[in-house]
């Protein structure tokens, strides 16, 4: 028996029933006025040198959450010596010991999910039933990862050649990695990192987003209570210019894995490459400007179901979501009422609430940036549906799902990260055209189909480039290691997240030969 290995995944809830999700309500009630401290950890102390921000409810921006200290350059400097310093123990603990904490920080995830859930809700604004997905997510990334890191990177590979020489081929880790991630998955994707760089034998310093750092806080609590030794985890909350690029800049860092946006991973990778030293993997998930595309003999009621979720789930801040849906013109007529019925029918608003759909997107900053582009999109584009706001919406940071027709999917520059849905009509003749816009982009995170003629959705699958695809289904909520996650093109360097190939990148190959 592996440590983390329970051979499935946690189990998922669906708190669409009252009766479970009343119970969920009732674990996080505790949490529900809390004040969370936290700041850089450095071998295992909290540093409270920086300066100190408060956290607010994304939601209600009156709720104050907690405070951090952002590091400073000198503990980001103390941290990436500490990294360095115990990079030979680390690489030298046995992968079994490593893989047993990372499996325990699993348990110790369960056992606290009240607390995470509150911490997912108010610093990150989630609905009750997002942050559930959250969790599970982190635990199954840690109990995968685990089971990964015994299977693949324990038995060294040897070999013989004619004369009896024998090779011993070994997997380490790189050295200290850097672990650079989003706040729309502030305990998964965080927590996704580190423990892939842990388990693969490296030291690691996490920048969490700075939206975000309560929770991953709590997190490398949780990991250090689980047994990762102080050395080898280092948490530096603080801003791109105070954290992130120092250490993008060090020669002492082996490697980066990054989830944001691809002008961040593209300075990340010139940042790497200007180091006088050897070049360093940068291991990126960036963004996207997902597409659905809808034939005329897909089912309208499945379709509006699976668009909706796709869009304005997690109010459309997952680098999954669906932007972009085209609709063949035989079922435009039909198809568009409905979302736009479906749309109205929307709840936006507290995301403590049963009855919410969709909370707040992340700060001022992304709810500006949404706005802006609505106003563009007013100008542009037809409106087909804007769900209502509720009357104290201006308490936090909501933006109103919204969908518009638009003609081409190049009238669209930058992803939108938030519940903006983009319409475009298609003739079935034009079918390979929007394919090649699709691809135009250069991106290539995911894609949704519906159809009922496998011929076509295999054609799609076939012709689109696109990391993840789903056929009759919505495209987002990628389940570790079932839907391993990550892209192509300026969606992502790979190897995908929860996938048997995530852990190699974090390595490097030794071979011995013996004469
Ligand atoms: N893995 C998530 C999903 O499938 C998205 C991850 C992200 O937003 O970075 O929805």
């Amino acid at each position: 028996q592996l440590y983390g290995d329970t051979r499935a995944n946690s189990q998922g809830v669906n708190i669409d029933i009252e009766a479970d999700w009343e119970a969920f309500a009732a674990i996080i009630k505790p949490f529900m006025g809390t004040q969370w401290q936290a700041g850089p950890i450095v071998n295992g102390q909290l540093c409270q040198t920086g300066e100190q921000h408060s956290v607010t409810a994304p939601y209600q921006h009156s709720e104050t959450v907690g405070q951090v200290y952002w590091a400073d350059a000198d503990t980001v400097q103390t941290a990436i010596a500490a990294a360095a310093d115990f990079y030979p123990t680390w690489r030298a603990t046995p992968v079994a010991e490593r893989a047993a904490a990372i499996a325990k920080l699993g348990d110790l995830l369960e056992a606290n999910y009240g607390e995470l859930m509150a911490l997912c809700h108010r610093e990150a604004g989630k609905t009750l039933q997002d942050s559930i997905d959250e969790i599970r997510e982190a635990v199954d990334f840690c109990r995968y990862y685990a089971v990964q890191a015994q299977e693949h990177l324990t038995t060294p590979h040897t070999s013989q050649d004619f004369n009896g020489t024998s090779f011993v081929t070994e997997r380490q880790g790189r050295g200290v990695f850097a672990c650079i991630s989003p706040w729309n998955f502030p305990l998964a994707i965080f927590l996704g990192q580190v423990t892939a760089a842990l388990a693969a034998g490296n030291t690691v310093i996490a920048k969490p987003a700075e939206q975000t750092s309560l929770i991953a806080y709590r997190a490398i609590e949780l990991l250090l209570e689980a047994g990762v030794p102080a050395g080898a985890i280092q948490l530096l909350p603080g801003d791109g210019a105070t954290v992130g690029a120092p250490l993008t800049s060090d020669v002492r860092i082996a490697g980066v894995a990054f989830t944001g946006s691809t002008e961040t991973a593209r300075l990340i990778n010139r940042s790497l490459a200007n180091r006088n030293t050897a070049p360093a993997p940068l291991i990126a998930e960036t963004g996207g400007q997902n597409a659905m595309i809808i034939d005329s003999t897909s089912l309208p009621e499945q379709v509006v179901r699976d668009v909706v979720r796709s869009a304005f789930a997690s109010a459309g801040q997952r680098c999954s979501a669906l932007r972009v849906l085209f609709v063949q013109e035989d079922i435009a007529e039909r198809v568009i009422p409905m979302i736009r019925g479906a749309m109205l029918e929307q709840v936006v608003g507290d995301p403590s609430l049963h009855q919410t759909d969709v909370g707040p997107v992340i700060d001022r900053e992304a709810q500006a940036g949404l706005l802006a582009h609505i106003e563009r999109m007013q100008q542009e584009a037809t409106l087909i549906a804007q769900t209502p706001l509720p009357h104290n919406a201006e308490q936090g940071t909501f933006v109103a799902p919204t969908a518009f027709e638009i003609n081409s999917i190049d009238q669209l520059g930058r992803e939108q990260f938030g519940p903006i849905l983009h319409v475009v009509r298609y003739k079935a003749s034009e079918l390979d055209q929007i394919i090649d816009r699709i691809n135009a982009t250069g991106y290539g995170l995911t894609l949704g189909i519906h159809s009922r003629n496998e011929t076509t959705s295999v054609h799609i699958t076939q012709r689109v480039r696109a990391g993840n695809m789903y056929v009759n289904r919505d495209q987002v909520g990628a389940v570790v290691g079932v839907q391993p996650f990550g892209g192509q093109g300026l969606s992502g360097t790979g190897p995908k997240a929860g996938g048997p190939h995530y852990l190699k990148r974090f390595t490097k190959t030794v071979r011995v030969t013996q004469a």
